[in-house]
């Protein structure tokens, strides 16, 4: 008899922990009470960034690597590759913090980031204004993951493997059990329980309510003017980080238009709350930008959502056992995409291994070196 497996939730995390599931030979049933893929999930935008460049956290920097071989897997077997190298541009009005970290930590794991001055920055980025950074650093691997597509994908290979995709609200969990309450009153069970419900999973688990908390992220799309255009197309990520605040922006890749967002974490609020977003909360993000993106007002603003993540206070992942058969994804706050066929990939092995549990946290924590079997076959 094949062993059975409830994932409850399909972001990234859910289908790709079921997707790993289905290959070590389990049967897998997902529960999701949106469409999919879910525009309301954390894991549907145009795009997530995956890069090298992780301030102090080393325990994320090496993890880029086992992630990168860990999409390309999923890739090869989806037999599409969502993603496109852009390289990063990383920047800062002063030289200390996340930037000098960053800077350090790349260097002492072999991945040689190379320093720019701003005369190279304005004779390479004409859209950029040099003046106010004092540091910079460009490395050409990191890029964009096409998020929407990659969960389409997913949805589209489980299809393929035989694993359902049941649209459906769970009401309540018991990991001791590893069961779903539905809200029709159905009870489901199986050999083991994944609970990856991204910002709604502290309303189902009240022990992690006290540790992660639902946050509501503005993005702001653009298209910038013609005379600039091109440059932006061949563009690299750009990774503003000061000691407090600072933005990013993705380059218009594939299609996309060119997006923006802060590294602030919002109020916390409810998952379920308004989507609209406000012409001052559009406003807040492009005063992040103004001073480094030159003219931004010339901009056309073409559209601007909130998304919301589940931010646990120092921003590490919890992935924990938390039944005899059951985990917990959680966590991810605004870093979570770029690892998601690892973290699949990881927690099916600590399914099949409970072995691998208590290394498997410790290491989703950025804290300590994977445990010995848990990415073997990874390392790129
Ligand atoms: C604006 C923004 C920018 C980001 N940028 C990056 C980036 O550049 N790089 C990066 O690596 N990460 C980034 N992230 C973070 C990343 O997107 C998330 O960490 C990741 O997508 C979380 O995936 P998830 O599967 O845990 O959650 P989700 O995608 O939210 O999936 C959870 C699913 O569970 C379902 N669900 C919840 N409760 C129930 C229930 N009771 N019954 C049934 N279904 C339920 C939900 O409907 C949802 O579809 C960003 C996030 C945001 C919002």
């Amino acid at each position: 008899m094949m062993r059975t497996a409830l994932v409850l939730g399909a972001g990234i995390m859910g289908l790709s922990t079921a997707w790993a599931l289905s290959r070590e030979g389990w049967a897998v049933r997902v529960v999701e009470q949106d469409t999919v893929p879910n525009p309301r999930g954390a894991s549907v935008d145009d795009h997530r960034l995956i890069r090298h460049a992780y301030g102090d956290a080393v325990g994320y920097m090496r993890m880029i690597d086992p992630a990168y071989a860990a999409w390309e897997m999923l890739f090869a077997e989806a037999g599409e590759r969502p993603y496109v190298e852009t390289g990063v541009l990383a920047l800062a009005g002063a030289p200390g913090g996340w930037i000098a970290d960053s800077r350090a930590a790349l260097a002492g794991d072999g991945h040689a980031p190379i320093d720019l001055d701003a005369a190279t920055i304005a004779a390479r980025y004409p859209f950029l204004a040099p003046e106010g950074i004092a540091s910079a650093f460009h490395t050409p691997r990191g890029g964009v993951l096409l998020a929407r597509q990659i969960v389409a994908m997913l949805a589209a290979l489980l299809a393929r493997r035989g694993v359902t995709i049941e649209r459906a609200a769970a009401t309540a969990v018991d990991a001791a059990r590893a069961t779903l309450t539905l809200a029709d009153g159905r009870v489901v069970a199986a050999d083991a329980l994944v609970v990856a419900a991204g910002p709604w999973a502290p309303r189902l688990l009240p022990g992690l309510a006290a540790r992660v908390r639902p946050t509501r992220q503005v993005v702001v799309r653009l298209a910038p003017p013609g005379a600039v255009a091109e440059a932006w197309a061949h563009a690299p990520m750009l990774l503003d980080i000061g000691t407090t605040d600072g933005f990013y922006a993705v380059p218009p890749v594939a299609g996309t238009p060119l997006k923006i967002g802060d590294h602030r974490f919002a109020a916390t609020t409810d998952p379920d709350g308004p989507r609209e977003v406000s012409g001052a909360e559009v406003e807040a993000i492009l005063a992040l930008a103004r001073g480094r993106i030159r003219d931004l007002d010339t901009y056309l603003v073409l559209s601007a959502s909130a998304c919301w993540y589940d931010v646990e206070a120092e921003e590490r992942f919890v992935v924990e056992k938390i039944g005899a058969n059951s985990f917990v994804m959680s966590g991810f706050s605004g870093h979570g995409f770029k690892f998601g066929a690892l973290m699949g990939l990881s927690v099916a092995r600590a399914v099949n291994d409970a072995a691998l549990a208590p290394g498997l946290t410790a290491w989703a924590a950025g804290r300590t070196a994977p445990p010995p079997g848990l990415l073997q076959g990874l390392r790129a």
